[in-house]
């Protein structure tokens, strides 16, 4: 029998895991509990796959056989009935995560393993919140996830090997790279792009360069494939607000978020999805997916 995966939360991150799980080969049920948010899923996920067809990276027979096994569900306790692997990707906000993971603790099968896509949250503390910490992993996915190569596998105290072995092998079919490390606030990726991301804003608020420029620099100079504030926009402020934040308070005054970056989220300038972030998209064509 297929093994089935259910992802919860349908925004930016969680539709992306949910086409590589399809075209892993899994079953998969996509959750959230707004009805628009699966929509919106929907939709950007067919557009992924007609995208992945058109340019050769998948056939016309992997892209229907991989749609008909993924479906979208508003309930949650019912779909993880059967699940296999639950990978969140709900607001990184504790008790948002901690009310589904005491859920799906609840009314998933024993054997089920639970993977949190969290950017900076401890996997020790999310496997508490269950009576299964053994098979708690954290499982740190990038934006957009169709594209980037790496899953990055956080193991908690408890995590035990075959947890480890299983994700390793669930990442390997949905064709990613992995690197598994311990536990520490921000882990490899979230603690350097947050450092980086942030500099970029205390620069800006400095005046020492337009953002265009900030970004040609760091792009041209340093080989960075994206400029900063590129980066921050795909990712959304209101997302790399919360990560400093966390990591401000976890690791001290190194993270302090730069107030032009807190002044932003407050004016609502979330990035390319609230259409205006450091640059404003809606004047510029959407680039491609
Ligand atoms: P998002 O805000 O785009 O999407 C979150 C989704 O979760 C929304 O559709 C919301 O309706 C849904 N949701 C909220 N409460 C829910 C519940 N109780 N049950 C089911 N669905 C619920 O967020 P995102 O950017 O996709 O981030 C999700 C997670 O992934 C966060 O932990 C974030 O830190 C992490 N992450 C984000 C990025 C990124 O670039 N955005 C990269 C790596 C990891």
């Amino acid at each position: 029998m297929m093994s089935k995966i259910v992802v919860v939360g349908s925004g930016v991150m969680g539709r992306g895991i949910a086409y590589v799980s399809a075209v892993g080969g899994y079953e998969v049920v996509l959750n959230d509990i707004k009805e628009e948010a699966l929509n919106s899923a929907k939709k950007e996920i067919e557009s992924i796959f007609a995208k992945g067809v058109s340019r050769g990276k998948i056939t016309g027979e992997q892209s229907a056989a991989a749609q008909a096994n993924l479906s979208y569900a508003t309930d949650l306790k019912q779909v993880v009935a059967d699940a296999d692997l639950v990978i969140e990707a709900v607001p990184e906000i504790a008790s948002i995560k901690r009310d589904i993971f005491e859920t799906i603790d609840q009314f998933a099968p024993g054997h089920c393993r639970f993977a949190s896509n969290t950017s900076t949250m401890s996997p020790t503390e999310i496997g508490s919140y269950t009576n299964r910490p053994e098979k708690t992993i954290a499982m740190h996915f990038f934006n957009p996830v169709h594209k980037m190569p790496l899953i990055e596998i956080i193991r908690g105290l408890e995590t035990n090997d075959d947890t480890v072995a299983f994700i390793e092998g669930v990442a390997g079919k949905m064709g990613k790279e992995t690197v598994v490390v311990n536990e520490f606030p921000g882990f490899v990726t979230s603690r350097m792009s947050a450092l980086v991301g942030n500099e970029a804003f205390y620069m800006l608020q400095e005046g020492l360069g337009t953002p265009e420029d900030i970004d040609k620099a760091i792009k041209l100079g340093l080989n960075y494939p994206m400029g900063p504030f590129e980066l921050v926009d795909l990712v959304g402020l209101d997302a790399r607000l919360n990560n400093l934040r966390y990591l401000h308070e976890k690791l001290g005054e190194k993270y302090r978020p730069a107030p032009l970056l807190e002044q932003y989220v407050k004016a609502g300038r979330l990035g390319r999805k609230s259409g205006k972030g450091v640059y404003d998209y809606t004047k510029k064509p959407e680039e491609a997916l």
